[in-house]
């Protein structure tokens, strides 16, 4: 506490505070201007009480508080937090941090992430969803895997970072229907045997920046679930909500990536 406060006069004299998608003047490093706050959409109430999705007011009745896609089919997830819906601001955000490699957005991201994840009860695993290593190689670090541990560190729960691996190097799923991109996943992602151990039984909360379609985390939580995991809860950035999607375009693709 003491280091960061000593620090931050001298970072702010040589890197004046700026807003990261705008460029205005800040009072104080790591967050964002009043305007850029505003054009994030993050999610209100009432939402579905498994998956967080906003609803309609007409929907809400007293009690049952889920969406039709969670009634229809039962996720196997116990729920997502989405610090965010997707966005223009919301994407440009995971692009500097993601493809400008702005590092140092992670801190904002994971903070904003913290602040909508319900209370842990107990020990549960962070985890992030899995790179493949040319991927990797390519970006330098694994955008999830740095969310995870700023959200590890801020719930004082435990990080593994290497508990799923990506096997397989799988193309770009925008465009693809909702089987196809769970057949181009199909074995894609796998829980780490070093890790069986430690994953059997446990709670995992799965840290993704962007959540598109699911696929992808439905494949790790096939992989979870698998290995013996007990509940597993769903962190993300920005959430691509299913209505958005078909509107989306190339650009999601992108960003799932
Ligand atoms: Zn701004
Ligand atoms: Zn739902």
């Amino acid at each position: 506490m003491a280091k960061a406060s000593f620090i931050t006069p001298l970072l702010d004299l040589v890197f004046p505070p700026r807003c990261p998608l705008c460029g205005d003047a800040l009072a104080q490093q790591g967050g964002l201007c009043a305007a850029c706050w505003m054009k994030l959409a993050v999610p209100g109430e009432p939402a579905c009480s498994t998956c967080q999705r906003p609803l309609g007011d007409s929907i809400v009745r007293a009690g049952a508080l889920q969406c039709a896609p969670c009634m229809a089919d039962p996720p196997r997830h116990a729920g997502i937090a989405a610090a965010t819906l997707y966005n223009d601001t919301s994407r440009e955000l995971v692009l500097a941090f993601k493809r400008g490699k702005r590092i140092a957005l992670a801190d904002l991201l994971a903070r904003l992430m913290r602040s909508r994840l319900p209370e842990l009860e107990g020990e549960w695993l962070v985890v992030p969803v899995p790179l493949h290593r040319w991927r990797l190689w390519e970006r330098g670090f694994n955008q999830s895997a740095l969310l995870a541990q700023r959200i590890a560190r801020a719930v004082n729960q435990p990080l593994v970072v290497d508990a799923l691996e990506r096997r397989k190097r799988t193309p770009s799923l925008g465009g693809l229907g909702k089987r196809a991109r769970a057949e181009a996943l199909r074995g894609a992602i796998v829980a780490n045997q070093r890790r069986a151990a430690q994953l059997k039984g446990a709670n995992v909360l799965l840290v993704d920046d962007v959540m598109t379609s699911g696929a992808t985390t439905d494949a790790c939580l096939a992989a979870l679930r698998k290995a013996g995991a007990g509940q597993v809860r769903i962190a993300c950035f920005a959430r691509v909500l299913d209505e958005a999607l078909d509107h989306a375009g190339p650009d999601t693709a992108a960003l799932a990536a």
